[in-house]
């Protein structure tokens, strides 16, 4: 019976390619899960055939490429896995509640699950920003190894335990931009006075520079900038900031994402909601949730350079990169702030000591692995 459920999964695989493959990986682990259940003496509940019906509330605006789209992925592959009997409903910001409100919303219940990012929620859990992103912190692969096998994601549920959530990696935009700036930035002086939309830490960053943070959702940000309320703005990179037409208000593309690069993506889901699931739909939930997490890295990988051609060729975009001296000073004043933020409570610090852990080995082996390769490549390639 599993080696047939394989087969036939291998052919559709030929047929419809790597969307396929992925979905065909996920039914092998769920078979492999429910016939374990099965040899244990059952306690999967996979022949229950009550129905539910969720709601995801999201930060994103209703489809937009990318996030919003991650969203709906999520939502599709939990109802395809299910079979039907776990249907989401995907709310775009302020179609329910507004972007900002998700959080609340989900832990309450109003919302059985909501889709964001984790520094978001910074005002009522600090420590909620290590989950998401953190400047000059873990790339998109070191995220997931963090998250899945170094004890990052333990962490995470502890703090989302106060809020009835529970917390799962749900997309990961990998290295982000720097940001849209209408003038340019050639020293640190320069950021004096400086109005930026930056999330997180990356922002805490800049204030203590002499630059402004200002919070503002996705939706709301391109008004700001071109009606001079903001100066510069971050979002995520070519392939988003394209979509959102940045580069009608500002000129100045500047990289490296040095504030997020490899911001995680989060679907966060109402405790009781996720309990009252029978077994295999939590493992559903959970597995479809990965998915969509690699999902989502495998979008921007494959469209960013592609957005970036328009944004430079079409649009007149001027790429630039951070001076030396800038990063440095970013860089300096981050470890200051993390500092900080570890000494808030005895969870804070665990989590600064592992993340802190996790970064130092992932930057030594990446030394002589990732780092050593792309050179490599770029070094020698014709
Ligand atoms: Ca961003």
């Amino acid at each position: 019976m599993f080696m047939k459920n394989t087969k036939n999964l291998y052919r559709l695989v030929i047929k419809y390619g790597q969307k396929c493959l992925l979905l065909a990986t996920m039914g092998i682990l769920l078979l492999a899960l429910i016939s374990c259940g099965d040899n244990k003496g059952g306690g999967y509940g996979s022949a229950s055939g009550e129905s539910f019906e969720w709601k995801m509330v999201t930060t994103w605006p209703k489809d937009f490429p990318g996030l919003g789209t991650g969203a709906n992925n999520l939502a599709e592959v939990i109802e395809k896995m299910s079979g039907g009997r776990l249907t989401v409903k995907v709310y775009g910001a302020g179609e329910l509640v507004g972007a900002f409100e998700s959080f609340d919303a989900v832990s309450r219940g109003t919302a059985e699950m909501g889709h964001g990012a984790a520094y978001y929620w910074k005002g009522k859990a600090p420590a909620a920003q290590f989950f998401a992103a953190v400047p000059f912190g873990l790339t998109a692969q070191e995220m997931n190894g963090w998250i899945y096998h170094g004890g990052g994601l333990e962490l995470w549920e502890r703090v989302y335990n106060d809020f009835n959530l529970v917390p799962l990696a749900a997309g990961n935009t990998g290295v982000q931009m720097g940001g849209w700036f209408t003038k340019e930035i050639k020293s640190i002086a320069d950021l004096k006075g400086l109005k930026m939309r930056i999330p997180g830490l990356g922002g805490e960053v800049l204030n203590r520079l002499g630059g402004e943070q200002i919070s503002l959702p996705g939706g709301e940000i391109f008004a700001a900038l071109e009606l001079g309320t903001i100066d510069a703005t971050e979002w995520v990179g070519p392939y988003n900031d394209l979509a959102f037409g940045f580069y009608k208000a500002a000129k100045f593309y500047y990289y490296p994402g040095w504030h997020e690069p490899g911001t995680t993506l989060e679907t966060f889901v109402n405790k009781e909601a996720l309990a009252a699931l029978p077994e295999d739909l939590q493992s559903i939930v959970r597995i479809a949730a990965q998915a969509a997490n690699m999902d989502m890295l495998a979008d921007f990988t494959a469209r960013n350079n592609q957005a970036l051609n328009t944004l430079i060729n079409e649009h007149n975009v001027q790429l630039r990169r951070f001076p030396n001296d800038v990063l440095k000073e970013f860089a300096r004043v981050t470890e200051e702030i993390l500092k900080e933020e570890s000494l808030r409570d005895e969870l804070s610090k665990e989590i600064y000591d592992s993340f802190i852990t996790f970064r130092k080995q992932a930057d030594t082996w990446h030394e002589i692995s990732e780092l050593a390769y792309l050179n490599a490549r770029k070094n020698n390639l014709k």
